[in-house]
């Protein structure tokens, strides 16, 4: 539910909603204040999830006044390419470019799936059955998996804002006043069987695009669609076609050009002109120097393994199982000792 400016009002952290006409309004109490001043906010909704109520605020914000000389100079260009190994790959005018890593975002996709396939197993038995929808055993286990969603889409969304705030940063720290951005959006459409599905799925990239669209037009850096088709296949050198490359290097095999795959991408980008015009393409500028960030480091699975990222740290890094203590720095562990003295004994011997 949904109301405008003029309906509702702001008083601290309680809310007025007007309700239907003859009745008394409802009043919300907000755990926290409103991040914005009461004269900026327009609409507020009202959002029901996993058994809590969400107040969704949105507020006008004025566009980021810089001091003089700082402003973001709209002659200098800088290209996205959007990606899901890493969200944003951007390159500047001045071979700087910035690398966000979409790890953690990954991993907690693949831990939410595997903690729903396991709480779906542990409680098969328990599951309400049909006919008995309404109960209250129903109720609980829609609410348990609501609440486990919830958080999850919070996760989620909280590491996006992340990566793109930390793009919007960079822009700014570079003066960059337009982004050219890759649409991808082509490559939806074609089917690529249900694995990858999945993951363009969790890719969620009209949200990406979204949320950079707007933390960079709050901070005056303006941002244009592009075709990117072909720049993660085209080599900057010489311009002929590369076979897509397995990992993250593209080598050109006519030239001997090679370079990270998505910020060639996102040089190639920055050149592109939106709407596709037929002007000289201008020289592709290569990123040299490369700022690393990451989106998510306070999600649960950052940092951890690739292949279980519920995995504590140092089990993924040996093939010591996860009920022995982590081999001591620089030595064998205790198993592995105990396994070379094995060898030495004669059997039948303790
Ligand atoms: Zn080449």
């Amino acid at each position: 539910m949904r109301w405008y400016h003029g309906t509702f009002t702001l008083d601290g952290r309680w809310v007025r909603i007007p309700t239907a006409k003859g009745t008394s309004p409802l009043w919300v109490r907000l755990a926290r204040d409103v991040p914005y001043p009461v004269e900026q906010v327009r609409s507020v909704t009202l959002l029901c999830e996993g058994g809590r109520l969400f107040l969704d605020v949105t507020a006008e914000v004025p566009v980021a006044v810089y001091p003089p000389g700082e402003q973001p100079d709209p002659a200098r260009v800088g290209g996205v390419d959007l990606g899901i190994i890493h969200p944003y790959a951007v390159a500047g005018p001045d071979g700087e470019g910035l690398l966000v890593s979409g790890r953690a975002i990954r991993a907690e996709h693949r831990m939410h799936l595997a903690d729903t396939k396991a709480r779906r197993r542990a409680v098969a038995r328990r599951a309400p059955k049909r006919g008995e929808k309404g109960s209250r055993r129903w109720r609980q286990y829609r609410r348990r998996a609501r609440l486990v969603e919830g958080r999850h889409r919070r996760r989620v969304r909280q590491a996006q804002h992340e990566a793109a705030r930390s793009v919007v940063s960079w822009a700014v720290g570079q003066r960059v006043g337009v982004l050219h951005v890759g649409d991808p959006r082509g490559v939806l459409d074609l089917p690529v069987g249900r694995r990858h599905n999945l993951r363009l799925r969790q890719w969620q990239i009209g949200r990406l695009l979204q949320v950079l669209t707007d933390k960079a037009t709050l901070a005056g850096i303006t941002v244009r669609l592009v075709d990117e088709r072909g720049t993660s296949s085209t080599c900057p050198a010489c311009r002929m076609r590369v076979s897509k490359p397995r990992g993250r290097t593209l080598s050109c095999p006519h030239c001997a050009f090679s370079g990270h795959r998505d910020l060639v991408a996102a040089a190639s980008i920055a050149t592109r002109v939106p709407g596709g015009g037929s002007t000289t393409p201008a020289a592709v500028v290569l990123p040299e120097v490369v700022t690393h960030r990451r989106a998510g480091r306070h999600l649960p699975g950052a940092g951890r393994s690739r292949r279980d990222p519920r995995r504590p740290a140092w089990a993924a890094r040996g093939s010591v199982g996860p009920r022995r203590p982590a081999p001591p720095p620089g030595g064998e562990s205790l198993a592995q000792q105990a396994r070379i003295h094995n060898t030495h004994r004669k059997p039948g011997e303790r």
